[in-house]
């Protein structure tokens, strides 16, 4: 089977949330849902395969963002048999998922229904933490983007990074950095791109969004961005001034995406997220 993102069009926009399906040792997996607002896109996408939701025994998530992971409880009251796979950390969110939504309501306010969807349980039966191999995937932890981030390496070569190794919207080359709040670890991070490029994937499926072949180069202006962006808000630049570097940043490699981008990952979110490492770094320097 050729790994081709499903374009879940999130926003009724092509090109910012992907869904993978792919063969298991144990039958058909995804990776990553999407959220709930996507459900019939994931739906109509998988049909196209000649694929049905029923079909699916695995669902594989690299965290709980919404963005990745919304639509696991609907999917699972859809049909029960559906097995998910997520870091211990992430496991106790899908089975309650009440914590997540008030705090991705904090960060969307009046915007999260139609961004989002409806967040519902998935039954603790159904889930399971993931720990070294998942079915024949090798599954590593990846946190830097959120704590609680896993990647997943398919027998084929192919590596489904989440958001561990940045944003890039095909067939675009700049690679942004997605900074949200509230967990960004730039230590953790690094050590993460270590642990990627250990294992010496042939291609990067991404989340947001495509499926990449260079992938030395692509890590490479990763770290590039990463350490730019993370050093500008070191320096106080502030939020307008920080949008407006990042925008032409990605205008100067890719002039027709720089919205693109800022579908996958707000470049304001990008700041506010740095801006909170940053304070969280001096407190505890302070301290
Ligand atoms: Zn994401």
């Amino acid at each position: 089977m050729t790994i081709e993102p499903i374009d879940l069009l999130h926003g009724g926009a092509r090109r910012v949330i992907a869904s993978y399906l792919v063969e298991s040792e144990d039958g058909l997996a995804l990776v990553d849902c999407g959220p709930s607002s996507c459900l019939q896109a994931l739906k109509d996408g998988l049909a196209a395969r000649g694929v049905g939701v029923g079909d699916l025994r695995h669902l594989l998530l690299t965290h709980i963002h919404l963005d990745h992971a919304g639509a696991a409880g609907p999917l699972v009251r859809e049909h029960p048999g559906l097995q998910v796979h997520v870091s211990e950390v992430g496991a106790p969110h899908l089975v309650d998922p009440s914590r997540l939504e008030a705090s991705a309501r904090r960060l969307y306010g009046e915007a999260f229904d139609a961004l989002w969807g409806e967040l519902s349980p998935v039954p603790a039966e159904n889930v399971h933490a993931v720990a070294g191999r998942v079915l024949d995937l090798d599954c590593f932890p990846s946190p830097g983007h959120a704590r609680h981030h896993v990647s997943y390496l398919h027998p084929d070569g192919t590596l489904f990074t989440g958001d561990s190794v940045g944003v890039r919207i095909s067939p675009a080359r700049f690679v942004l950095a997605p900074t949200p709040p509230p967990e960004i670890d730039l230590e953790a991070w690094r050590r993460t791109l270590e642990e990627t490029e250990r294992r010496g994937p042939a291609r990067l499926a991404l989340t947001h969004f495509g499926v990449f072949d260079d992938v030395q180069g692509h890590l490479a202006r990763f770290r590039e961005t990463l350490h730019v962006w993370a050093e500008r808000v070191a320096h106080g630049m502030d939020e307008a001034t920080f949008v407006a570097a990042a925008r032409a940043d990605c205008a100067s490699s890719d002039p027709d995406e720089v919205d693109a981008y800022d579908r996958s990952a707000p470049y304001w979110q990008c700041f506010a997220g740095l801006q909170r490492y940053w304070c969280k770094r001096s407190e505890a320097a302070a301290s």
